[in-house]
């Protein structure tokens, strides 16, 4: 597939996953629910797991976390740098988005970043599987 059309795909996904987000915030699990059907294993997955008993503050977190970097994507896909890493400007690998729609940076700079002082955040996300960010 060409890049522009993956980036079209992914823009779709993106969309769907913030409306589900703000559902779910709104304590609507119905979307979340459909998205789980199609896409297993995801971050909306271990949302939804989490959510069959209630929306927990943390869950919340979570989600409102992913919503505001789902945002985030969309509005660099407006803007036309989508898919550009903000460090470098060197393009984001299609592997990469597609594992990670809303990354922001390329996988260099995204170890740098954490070599260079991120260290603590890597060390709680490990305890942490839920939303916590697939390194690709
Ligand atoms: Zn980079």
């Amino acid at each position: 597939m060409a890049r522009k059309d993956s980036l079209v795909n992914l823009h779709a996904i993106l969309v769907r996953r913030r409306d589900a987000l703000r559902s779910a915030l709104a304590g609507d699990l119905t979307l979340l629910r459909e998205l789980r059907s199609e896409s297993p294993g995801d971050v909306i997955d271990a949302a939804y797991d989490s959510a069959q008993d209630e929306i927990s503050s943390q869950l919340a977190e979570v989600e409102s976390r992913e919503l505001a970097n789902i945002e985030n994507a969309l509005e660099r896909m407006k803007a036309g740098t989508y898919g550009t890493c903000e460090v470098c400007s060197g393009k984001i690998p299609l592997v990469r988005l597609n594992a990670l729609p809303y990354a922001t940076m390329c996988i260099d700079c995204q170890r740098e970043l954490e070599r260079s002082g991120a260290g603590r955040y890597r060390e709680s996300s490990r305890e942490e599987p839920v939303g916590g960010e697939l390194e690709y």
